[in-house]
């Protein structure tokens, strides 16, 4: 057998389990091999019925001696069972699972793993009152409950635990071989198995030491492997690839610099000089600049475009929305035009003829620099010279269309800069950006009002709307965000339509507001923000579609409803929309929600002005799930290691992938490897 044979020559597979397995992302025997347990059954000890106590976590395994079937008063369905072993009954509740009447029938054995508790209204009797997990074991052979740590997968309705281990234990049976990536001397180094033992061990432990040891080599294997490839993908990308040598800074340079209006910090400066080097270096420059909301790095990605333009070349910079890119332009062309630099602006709503000038201009080189939208990256968008490559908010986009600009370039790879305010936790750039050196920008320009932020109640809302009122009265202007909800999901939450129609209708009658969402077109959102930014509204009610780059100086206040909904790192993004301009700022956040923890992350934006260590209190909080996937960027998927809680065997693999790279690793093996657990997400390295 062969890794990489489809899982439909396995016994018991058909055309139809095969499609199951597909949904999965299972669809060879790589795949399925790395289809780790979700967590294991311990079940050494099954607990006797008669020796269960309340508060006690136990396994019970016994008889279906009764089963009742009704509806409670508020609507639930009720499934109750008795079970009984040799000592004993318990009863066991199942609420509005229909599905399992058909499976549980008098006479079933069952595995039950749950916490014990009194029963309700029973007197003091005991019953299971948390069902974490349960089998139905009326199939179960003998072999099987050996197993004391029996493993347990995330699997679908569709596809019963004992068929998917079973598929596990006949690949073990045969003699399958895994290509082992990390060296030998690496691995007794630190005391790791070999893949092959350890993926059988992850699915078949005997012991919890087993477990631990598998599931450490996994880790390690899984990160090593990953760190290897991203390094690989530079290297190459940096010895195959000639960038532009560009000179040293000139009078062009200078000259921008006169003319902004202040001086940089020291960070600023610093980064600037980062970013000369690697630019002047004849490597292609990938370089990624972190820095909070407002840190300032607009002006270094404005200098970086000039110095190409400096030597010759064109520089383009891609933003995530038209109105940032609008900005954007506005600020370039005030600045460089009186420098004769010329600046385009390319969106998908241009009319046909401005469109067809940039286009023009662009492809003869009379255009200097254009900002633009996604638009840039089309495929009739080409460029004389194209030098350097800036994408701004590089979280809004997936690392295909940073590479698709990148490709605009002809004779030369462009140098590359990327820029999020996403404070990314510095350990995490590891994972998510392994293939980008990074540059942070830690300061705030000087003489920025600090923004306050206050946790309130909604049984404060009337209070909170009067200041907004008062505020408005003075000629400032209010951000109220909602987040995205489905009307129907639950009765608490709030939608950006009803907070409208009320706060018009009530706490804000009278003052100018305006309803913003994501199901307006692109042309209506742009003309309301233009509106807000004019000063013809006084109050925007909108959902997140302003957490990007808007820069409106005279809003000073962020009402955010529902604030219990956001991550501390949206929060925090969110809030940097305010304390633009010379007025004292205020951020109210309203929790509706009634969990504790989540009353007490939002206290922390009360504390915690800085967005890195808001983020990365965010992650600790939440977990990268949750982190993530607010984040929308393109990490690959970890089968067995967690960014956060493996961070330190992170580090360590990066370290040994980094000085074993040149001589002992099996390039041809990582590849290969890469390409089965990431799919297209590795196709760079593989191309070559
Ligand atoms: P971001 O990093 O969020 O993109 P911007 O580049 O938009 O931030 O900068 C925010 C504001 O700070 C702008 O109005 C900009 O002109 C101003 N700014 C940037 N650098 C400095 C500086 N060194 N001193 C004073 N103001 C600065
Ligand atoms: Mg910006």
């Amino acid at each position: 057998m062969d890794i990489k044979q489809n899982v439909q020559y396995l016994k018991g597979v058909g055309p139809k389990k095969a499609q199951a397995l597909k949904r999965l992302g299972i669809e060879n025997i790589y795949d399925l091999m790395t289809y780790y347990p979700r967590r294991y059954e311990d079940q050494s000890d099954i607990n006797a019925i008669s020796s269960l106590k309340a508060g006690q976590i136990a396994n019970i395994q016994g008889k279906i001696v009764a089963l009742a079937d009704k509806n409670t008063r508020r609507g639930l369905k009720l499934l109750t069972v008795v079970l009984a072993d040799d000592t004993g009954t318990i009863q066991l509740n199942f609420f509005n699972q229909d599905y399992l009447k058909k499976k549980l029938k008098q006479g079933t054995m069952m595995f039950v793993h749950g916490k014990i508790g009194f029963a309700y209204g029973g007197y003091g009797q005991l019953a299971v009152t948390q069902i974490i997990s349960f089998d139905v074991e009326a199939e179960k052979s003998k072999e099987d409950t050996h197993c004391a740590f029996m493993p347990v997968y995330t699997l679908p309705d569709y596809i019963k635990p004992k068929d998917f281990r079973n598929l596990i234990e006949q690949v073990i049976a045969s003699d399958i071989e895994f290509n082992d990536i990390v060296p030998d001397f690496i691995r007794s180094k630190y005391h790791l198995l070999m893949k092959k033992e350890a993926v059988e061990k992850i699915h078949f432990p005997k012991t919890k030491r087993e477990i631990e040891e598998a599931k450490r080599s996994l880790i390690f294997e899984e990160l090593f492997s990953i760190q290897a490839g991203l390094l690989f993908l530079k290297k190459q990308h940096t010895t195959r690839n000639k960038g532009i040598k560009f000179l040293p800074n000139s009078d062009l340079v200078a000259n921008v610099l006169k003319a902004i209006p202040f001086e940089l910090t020291q960070e600023q400066q610093k980064v600037w000089q980062e970013i000369c080097h690697d630019m002047q270096s004849e490597t292609q420059m990938q370089r990624l600049v972190q820095g909070d909301v407002g840190s300032g790095k607009t002006v270094i990605a404005i200098l970086a475009l000039v110095k190409a333009v400096e030597n010759g070349y064109q520089g383009a910079m891609m933003a995530p929305t038209e109105i940032l890119a609008i900005q954007h332009f506005d600020k370039l062309q005030s600045l460089l035009e009186p420098l004769n630099i010329k600046v385009g602006l390319l969106t998908g709503s241009l009319k046909a003829k401005q469109r067809r000038e940039v286009v023009e201009g662009l492809a003869d080189g009379s255009l200097d620099i254009v900002i633009g939208t996604h638009a840039l990256i089309q495929d009739n968008i080409i460029f004389k010279n194209l030098g350097l490559v800036v994408t701004d908010e590089q979280h809004r986009f997936g690392v295909n269309q940073r590479a698709k600009l990148e490709d605009k370039g002809i004779d030369f790879l462009p140098d590359v800069l990327v820029m999020t305010a996403t404070p990314i936790p510095r350990t995490m750039t590891l994972t998510v950006y392994g293939d980008l050196d990074v540059s942070f920008i830690k300061q705030l320009p000087p003489g920025r009002k600090p923004i306050r932020t206050f946790v309130r109640m909604p049984d404060r809302r009337e209070l909170i709307y009067k200041f907004v009122r008062g505020e408005v009265q003075k000629g400032r202007q209010t951000y109220v965000v909602c987040p995205l909800i489905e009307e129907s999901e639950n009765s608490d939450a709030v939608s950006v339509e009803m907070i409208y129609d009320e706060l018009t209708s009530g706490y804000l009658y009278g003052i100018r507001c305006a309803l913003l969402h994501g199901k307006l077109s692109s042309k209506d959102k742009e003309q309301l923000l233009y509106d807000f930014l004019a000063g013809k509204i006084d109050v925007l009610i909108s959902t997140t579609v302003i957490e990007v780059g808007v820069n409106v100086p005279n809003a000073s206040i962020m009402v955010i409803e529902g604030a219990e909904r956001f991550g501390l790192a949206q929060l925090h993004q969110l809030r940097g929309r305010i304390g633009r301009g010379e007025f004292a700022s205020y951020c109210i956040l309203i929790n509706r929600g009634r969990n504790a923890n989540s009353l007490e992350r939002l206290h922390l934006m009360e504390k915690i002005s800085d967005g890195f260590t808001l983020a990365e209190e965010d992650l600790r909080l939440r977990g990268p799930g949750q982190f993530f996937g607010s984040m929308q960027h393109g990490l690959p998927d970890l089968k067995i290691a967690d960014v956060l809680n493996d961070i330190n065997v992170l580090i360590t693999a990066r370290k040994e992938a980094q000085k074993a790279l040149d001589f002992s690793i099996d390039k041809k093996a990582l590849v290969e490897l890469l390409q089965m657990q990431y799919k297209d997400k590795f196709i760079k390295i593989a191309d070559n």
